[in-house]
């Protein structure tokens, strides 16, 4: 792996962060990486292209990060850490009693799912493949953007209790991501900032007092000015917004883009009142507006012009992602799956599911569960949905006519969202996360069947 401006290695020591080193009385040894975020670069976002399946098998919601799960909830919540206050009410997390520890006048604005890995500037998280060595890395830093990848030839886990052989993503994520605000390697042996961690990263989720020290010195200690939120409700639409120090006039509520986010820019409804001596704005929910934080942006643009984040829960959605592993083949080839379109309840088409690098001529089916993910030892390959599951309709491969199973150039597909509207399956509702993986067979293989990898989406009203 080249290296770039900024590069980190935790495995092995091939570039090392730069920058000037702050010695503060006491013990503080954090470091300055030259640069700070400004209010237009605090978005965070994922594409999710995390192959094992224990990078996203966290299925359970908790209230205090809403319509996300898995690796997602990993990368929110160490980007959460940094805020200036709790998330929430800090819960869900096992290994620290609270997530938001900074204090400072930093906050980052959770914007859910990218549709690529984004250029260098874009604050999109993702994955690459290099065997060996980097373990993560922040690619670029710098006040206009940056971006952060994990290798995976590493295993990475997202379980909330730290659970489980892999790489901790939320750990790690919580480091680069101080590197990403304008932090350089600390030499506080113990501190998130230090350059390298022990066992699978889990200590490195809570910043520790010189961390804090850093995000202090950069942004400075959150001020008494800084708008707070408390507590968001929604009624009929409505979004009622409970804190203090909002401006009277010209606010702005900031929101996590529903279904995925092409720009990173959150959803903003600006010129807003306030009442109650600045502790309460009410306004209607935009459309776009899905699962995720709120903010609070006054007048001004230094960071103590934006508020905390605040988890709000709305109803959600998400395009595909791909996940597990597929079985090689008799001919030595690897089936391809993806998905297509827009996941939707209600539209009776647009979501193409297909599966490519597969037997010419043969039969098969795209088979899901509306309950989870798996990855249990199945038919020679791996199942990837957890019973029960569902079929779908059995297709054929088509591809060259010549003879039967003689080369990949099959290829199924299978719209999802036609499925929905004609199948009655009462589980595919808005909102219902699906699992899919697809069978077919294949007569030179001992168990003459081929297994997909699998993807998942989350159907949208
Ligand atoms: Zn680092």
């Amino acid at each position: 792996m080249h290296c770039l401006r900024r590069i980190d290695v935790f495995a092995a020591a091939v570039c090392v962060l730069g920058g000037a080193v702050w010695l503060l009385p006491g013990s503080s040894a954090f470091s300055t990486a030259g640069h700070t975020l400004g209010l237009n670069q605090r978005d965070v976002r994922l594409f999710n292209n995390f192959q094992d399946l224990s990078a996203n098998d966290a299925i359970i919601e908790h209230p205090n990060w809403p319509g996300f799960t898995g690796a997602a909830v990993a990368i929110w919540k160490g980007a959460a850490e940094w805020g200036s206050l709790a998330h929430g009410d800090g819960t869900g997390d096992p290994t620290q009693p609270q997530v938001g520890s900074g204090g400072a006048n930093f906050d980052a604005t959770w914007q859910g799912y990218a549709p690529g890995v984004g250029s260098l500037t874009d604050n999109v998280i993702s994955t690459f493949y290099a065997s060996g060595g980097i373990v993560s890395m922040v690619e670029m830093v710098g006040a206009t953007g940056w971006r952060i990848r994990f290798n995976e030839f590493y295993v990475w886990e997202d379980d909330p209790a730290g659970l489980g052989p892999g790489l901790d993503i939320q750990g790690l994520f919580t480091h680069e991501y101080g590197h990403a605000l304008g932090l350089g390697h600390s030499t506080v042996n113990g501190s998130t900032m230090f350059s390298s961690v022990s066992g699978t990263g889990i200590a490195s989720r809570s910043i520790e007092p010189d961390d804090i020290a850093g995000v202090q010195f950069l942004y400075g200690v959150a001020a008494a000015t800084k708008p707070i939120i408390t507590g968001v409700s929604v009624i009929n639409s409505v979004l009622t917004v409970t804190g203090q120090n909002f401006a009277a006039q010209n606010n702005e509520v900031w929101f996590t883009r529903l279904y995925e986010n092409p720009s990173g820019d959150p959803v903003v409804v600006s010129g807003l009142a306030s009442t109650g001596g600045g502790s309460s704005i009410v306004l209607a929910l935009p459309p776009d507006a899905g699962p995720g934080d709120v903010l609070v942006r006054v007048p001004g643009t230094s960071g103590a012009a934006l508020s905390n984040a605040y988890p709000i829960d709305l109803p959600g959605c998400h395009a595909s992602f791909v996940y597990c592993q597929a079985k090689l083949n008799s001919l030595g080839c690897t089936p391809s799956i993806s998905g297509a379109g827009v996941p939707s309840a209600s539209s009776g088409s647009g979501l193409v599911l297909s599966v490519s690098q597969v037997l010419n001529q043969v039969n098969g089916l795209f088979f899901y569960s509306t309950v989870g993910p798996a990855q249990s030892p199945f038919l020679g390959g791996l199942l990837c949905a957890s019973p029960p599951l569902q079929r779908m309709g059995i297709g054929n491969s088509g591809g060259n006519p010549s003879a039967p199973a003689s080369d990949c150039s099959g290829v199924f597909s299978a719209d999802f969202n036609a499925w929905v509207a004609s199948s009655g399956d009462p589980a595919l509702v808005a909102g219902a996360d699906v699992w899919v993986q697809h069978w077919s067979r294949d007569p030179g293989d001992p168990f003459t069947v081929s297994l997909s990898a699998a993807v998942t989406f989350a159907l949208c009203p």
